[in-house]
């Protein structure tokens, strides 16, 4: 049930985070309750830096942008890829350094493109349209921007269509065949400085083949670019690397990664005789497998299916509605116990589609029963929300065996925080 999860285990039939009992952490802090554990995000970071030490991990913010976390990256030396202005003021809070920072995004607004400008960072450029306006940008405020352009790789990543990014077909991203004449244009520019080159192929991706194809095809484009006078400081190969979600399913380490494209990398900058900085954009791997979500068990109730009704929902956990995602299920107060009988996890949302992991083998549930989902902590709280009137729950976070509030649980003010009536309502 634990494979590869170090970090959790049983003890005395309750199952542990971080050495902490998460029967104890949902009666302190109530339920639903977001665990995360600080040093398997640590360990997840290391573990990738490790595997590629001379390159710059920018970590995905957009996976996990609680504040917490994103200092705990900061302090391990993470830059960040950042997709939004929210993103952007969020990692900069967390004090992660400007000059490692990439804005990225296929329909920046403007106000996005000055805030970037202003506070020195990079952008990663999506189309000719957005050079112009960042160019006149960067006019009006007599700066220089270093970009880079996000390619489209035309590679298939063999994973949910929904996080395929780098298809042709794929809304993300300048098309392989233009982009020699963008870089063309951007050197022409006098506020316009080209000096990297971004592709991110797609997440979840559990074979390595696909980012050897893509970076094979960037490492092409860098040699053309170079060509054309472009001076390179960075190639950004982006994120995507999955991890082992399902019992038995397998994921390739870091290092199988590196293995598959640093070779590539070196080869073609060698024989170029150009240094890039390269930078890879994990996000999944580095939070995914460092936090649980708890939840109470409401009621079980025997129908066509046996349904175990609990008080999270696809307002706190989307992934299994919106990409069929598997998440392991665990009784936490009975994680010693055989499974006994077949059940559906479903959560209290007004929609049919409200289920959480489908007929799955667990020892016997009851109402009262503690159930943790594991592996939330990427694409888990960062894409919640207050549907059906849900004020979202608390994060937690574990460090040597103690539990600190890293978010509190919403009120229902915070369902009405900013709402105005018109007077004439009242
Ligand atoms: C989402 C995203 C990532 C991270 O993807 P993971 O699958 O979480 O590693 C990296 N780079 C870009 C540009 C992204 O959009």
């Amino acid at each position: 049930m634990f494979q590869h999860r170090d970090h959790m285990g049983i003890e005395n039939g309750h199952l542990t985070i971080g050495g902490v009992d998460a029967v104890a952490l949902a009666e302190k802090f109530g339920t639903p309750l977001y665990v995360t554990d600080e040093s398997r995000i640590r360990a997840n970071y290391r573990r990738f830096k490790g595997a590629f030490p001379d390159a710059d991990i920018y970590y995905a913010a957009k996976a996990n942008y609680n504040l917490a976390i994103l200092n705990i990256l900061a302090l391990e030396g993470a830059g960040a890829d950042v997709f939004s202005d929210g993103e952007l003021f969020c990692a900069l809070k967390a004090e992660i350094s400007p000059d490692k920072i990439l804005f990225n995004g296929n329909s920046k607004t403007d106000a996005e493109l000055e805030m970037a400008v202003r506070e020195g960072i990079r952008v990663s450029v999506d189309s000719l349209d957005e050079l112009q306006t960042l160019l006149k940008i960067a006019e009006v405020q007599r700066t220089e921007v270093e970009i880079a352009f996000r390619v489209n790789p035309d590679v298939s990543p063999k994973t949910h269509p929904k996080i395929a990014t780098g298809l042709k077909t794929s809304k993300f991203g300048i098309p392989h065949a233009e982009v020699i004449s963008v870089y063309k244009e951007a050197l022409a520019l006098r506020n316009i400085k080209p000096v990297g080159i971004h592709c991110h192929i797609g997440s979840q991706i559990l074979d390595v083949a696909p980012f050897a194809d893509a970076t094979r095809k960037m490492m092409e484009l860098v040699d053309q670019v170079n060509r054309i006078g472009v001076e390179l400081k960075f190639v950004d190969l982006g994120g995507g690397l999955g991890v082992p979600y399902k019992p038995g399913e397998k994921a390739p380490s870091p290092s199988e990664l590196a293995d598959a494209i640093l070779p590539v990398f070196e080869e073609c900058t060698k024989s170029l005789g150009i240094a890039p900085k390269l930078i890879l954009e994990p996000g999944r791997y580095i939070v995914a497998d460092s936090t649980i979500l708890l939840a109470r068990v409401n009621t079980v109730k025997r129908a066509y299916k046996n349904f175990v009704g609990i008080d999270a929902g696809f307002n706190l956990l989307l992934r299994p509605v919106m990409y069929d995602a598997y998440h392991n299920i665990v009784i936490a107060n009975k994680a010693d116990q055989s499974p006994s009988d077949t059940y559906s996890v479903v959560g209290p949302i007004c929609e049919s589609g409200d289920v959480l992991a489908s007929d799955r083998r667990l020892p016997k549930v009851e109402k009262g029963d503690l159930i943790a989902i594991l592996d939330v902590g990427a694409y888990g709280f960062s894409m919640s929300s207050q549907y059906n009137g849900r004020p979202r729950c608390a994060e937690t976070l574990v460090c040597d065996g103690r539990a600190k509030i890293i978010r509190k649980s919403e009120s229902y003010d915070d369902l009405l925080r900013r709402q105005v009536i018109p007077s004439r309502l009242k």
